[in-house]
């Protein structure tokens, strides 16, 4: 029978439970759906091995799955990548964006508490989680049309905000999904649910961490509704689980002409990172014609990668993918909900924004973090 209320991983798996499925039943028929192959996969026919209920319900489970997302609108880029509007069951669309080299990012929450004023999906708060089905069904959309090795919460949401869904997805994928562990990468602005859950999953993803700025400040004035982590204890914290897992942590920081561009962040960042088990990946801003942030140019952008090199810090900078197809997180997901229209924009008071950018000097009040 059809159950159109399933959202997450934990349903699937009662409703294959109802029907007398055993563990391994369960786990075959999570694996064949997260990696995109149909149901009567192998050599063996179904009828010597898969009790007779949850066979006959497998059509109508395969329905059901293939109906948590139905795509919207589909733009490629240049440098390969490609992203899908999808639409939930309930009308709501996340971005997906499937990347060069195989890789795949995935939205866990539509909107964003957090609140980044530089990002469109934080714009308007927190609007819906993302179930954890429906995250691995962004995995296994995409793999209708590219392989994916590696997957990355990225996408529309923070992850820490909606942890036992991304925790559920990330267990899925980190076994019956054959993505390597450390090819699961968890992208978070810091919080410290997560140091206490990551930890102790059977599936350790790799850690993405949101820096974004040195100065505790800057950094709460850029992500105004962040937990309140110093950026010293975010670092020790990390260190911690880069040890822990040995992998090294990869440190975002999103360059913003006039903002955290300036060399008081590149002392910042020496000696916050000096030693650590790190990687910084600098990406210059997509300016966005809705926000009054500028992307600083290439050059200066390679100058302060190739300081922070010199001076002992493992740096990369990087375009993000997708740049000519509106780039960042949430942007496409604007342009379909918004058209063309221009946005009321409130800019936080940042003591070292260039003249140009102050446009309203208040923090607009948005929904707390959960
Ligand atoms: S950048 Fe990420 S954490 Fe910040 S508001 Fe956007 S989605 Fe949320």
């Amino acid at each position: 029978m059809s159950d159109l209320s399933i959202t997450r991983i934990g349903q699937i798996r009662e409703r294959l439970r109802r029907n007398g499925a055993r563990p391994a039943h369960e786990q075959r028929i999570l694996r064949l759906w997260s990696q995109a192959k149909p149901q009567n996969s192998g050599s063996r026919p179904l009828e010597s091995f898969m009790p007779t209920a949850v066979r006959e319900d497998l059509p109508g489970l395969s329905e059901d799955l293939s109906g948590l997302l139905r795509l919207q609108s589909e733009h490629h880029a240049q440098d390969g990548s490609v992203r899908w509007l999808l639409a939930l069951r309930d009308g709501q669309t996340v971005e997906t964006v499937g990347l060069p080299r195989d890789g795949v990012c995935v939205s866990s929450q539509i909107g964003c508490a957090v609140g980044c004023v530089f990002c469109m999906t934080g714009r308007d708060g927190l609007i819906k989680q993302v179930g954890s089905a429906e995250i691995v069904a962004q995995v296994a959309f995409a793999r209708q049309f590219r392989p994916v090795k590696k997957v990355v919460f990225m996408g529309m949401g923070e992850p820490a905000h909606n942890l036992d869904n991304v925790m559920e997805a990330i267990e899925v994928l980190g076994t019956v999904g054959n993505i390597a562990h450390k090819s699961l990468v968890f992208s978070t602005v810091g919080d410290p649910r997560i140091f206490e859950r990551l930890p102790l999953g059977s599936v350790k993803p790799a850690l993405a961490v949101s820096l974004h700025s040195t100065q505790i400040k800057l950094r709460s004035e850029l992500l105004p509704r962040a937990p309140q982590m110093t950026p010293d204890e975010l670092v020790e914290a990390a260190e911690i689980y880069a040890q822990k897992t040995a992998y090294p942590i990869q440190y975002q920081w999103t360059l913003l002409e006039g903002i955290n561009d300036t060399q008081e962040e590149i002392e910042g960042i020496v000696r916050l990172l000096k030693g650590k088990y790190a990687l910084m990946n600098m990406i210059p801003y997509n300016s966005v014609d809705d926000l009054p942030f500028k992307r600083p140019s290439w050059e200066r952008a390679a100058e302060i990668a190739r300081t922070l090199h010199q001076r002992g810090i493992l740096t990369k900078l990087r375009n993000s993918a997708g740049q000519d197809v509106e780039g960042g997180c949430g942007q496409l997901r604007a342009r379909h909900l918004l058209g063309s229209k221009p946005l009321d924009i409130a800019v936080p008071n940042m003591t070292n924004m260039p003249k140009r950018t102050m446009i309203k000097l208040t923090v607009s009040p948005k929904k707390s973090t959960p």
